[in-house]
């Protein structure tokens, strides 16, 4: 056995301790059949909904997962991040729920609704720097002085242990899954859901879904190593951001567990939202519209039986959202 073999340092095993460990904090979710997908394509197109989550998004899996997994001293010091978006609100609702200090450090450029909305889930908030970069360095500051924990927003064991439950949930609830279509951005529900599903059988089709405006895995994976993205606006704003140099497991777990990789451009994600609030009546932000996207753009070859597209979050300005189902705009 070769311990140090990346890939095998995140086991199924993994996920279910997860499962046992998030069960009491965290919804299962419900697997909706779309009608309007599956007379699409000719098969049956279910949707996974991450949408009803306490936080909005799944990354309340992973957060939790996290936060249940830190030692007394750990949970007595507290956590710290620098997401303002969905891992950022999962951390600081867990945090809360648990009685744990959470610090959220942003950049002076951070939008002040962002900021209220993260005091508001009971964070506290660090404003620092004109960048991003900046706010990251004040979070390994506080890390390395204050003894504050930094929850990964993906490249963590617990954390891609706790996206993998939906993988769970999906085997539960469709033990005849054939294909599933994942939004991927730094992998870790993408590879916590591959793992969980190429363990119950390697017949099971994983496709990863990013946009093309900054696609950080997916040139990865091509490029064979961690390659840094040019940020761009995107209607996907949650999978935007790279994969970090430095990255331990994510793109390890995806290069071996993830069969084909789609991207899609802005129209065609404007499209996915559309057709996922009229046809299924369902508010999703871009970033979890990307799977039905590809499915509506064709660019899935031969979807084949039981199809699961999962739908990640669901938290999107409201009037941009009404501007794209209106058909207003396809640009962000
Ligand atoms: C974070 C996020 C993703 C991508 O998850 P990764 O683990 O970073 O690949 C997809 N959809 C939504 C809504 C997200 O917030």
């Amino acid at each position: 056995m070769d311990a140090e073999k990346p890939v095998s340092r995140i086991t199924l095993r993994d996920v279910y301790k997860a499962q046992q460990t998030i069960r009491p904090w965290v919804k299962c979710t419900p697997l909706k059949l779309s009608p309007s997908l599956s007379d699409l394509t000719g098969e049956s197109v279910y949707l996974k909904l991450e949408t009803v989550h306490d936080t909005g998004a799944f990354k309340i899996r992973g957060a939790t997962n996290r936060i249940l997994n830190l030692t007394e001293l750990e949970r007595s010091r507290g956590v710290v991040t620098v997401s303002t978006g969905n891992h950022g609100r999962a951390v600081a609702f867990a945090a809360k729920r648990f009685g744990i200090r959470a610090v959220v450090c942003m950049s002076e450029l951070v939008p002040q609704n962002k900021v209220e909305g993260v005091k508001a889930l009971g964070a506290e908030v660090r404003i620092i720097g004109m960048s991003q970069d900046e706010a990251q360095a004040e979070a390994d500051r506080l890390a390395t002085k204050e003894g504050l924990v930094p929850v990964h927003p993906f490249d963590d064991p617990h954390v891609i242990a706790g996206q993998g439950t939906i993988g769970l949930e999906l085997l539960e609830d469709l033990p005849d899954i054939d294909t599933v279509i994942v939004p991927l951005s730094g992998g870790g529900l993408m590879g916590g859901i591959a793992l969980s599903l190429k363990s119950a059988s390697p017949d099971i089709r994983t496709i990863g879904v990013s946009m093309e405006r900054g696609p950080a895995m997916i040139e990865s994976v091509r490029a064979g190593r961690p390659v840094p993205v040019e940020e761009r606006a995107t209607l996907a704003d949650s999978l935007g951001g790279g994969i970090g140099d430095e990255n331990k497991y994510t793109f390890d777990l995806v290069r071996h567990f993830v069969d084909e990789y789609l991207l899609v451009n802005e129209s065609q994600i404007a499209e996915g939202m559309r057709h996922l609030y009229r046809a299924d009546c369902i508010v999703a932000e871009g970033g979890a519209s990307v799977g039905v996207a590809s499915l509506i753009a064709g660019l899935v070859d031969s979807p084949k039986g039981n199809v699961v597209c999962i739908i990640t979050g669901a938290n999107v300005d409201m009037e941009k959202f009404n501007r794209i189902v209106n058909g207003e705009c396809a640009e962000v």
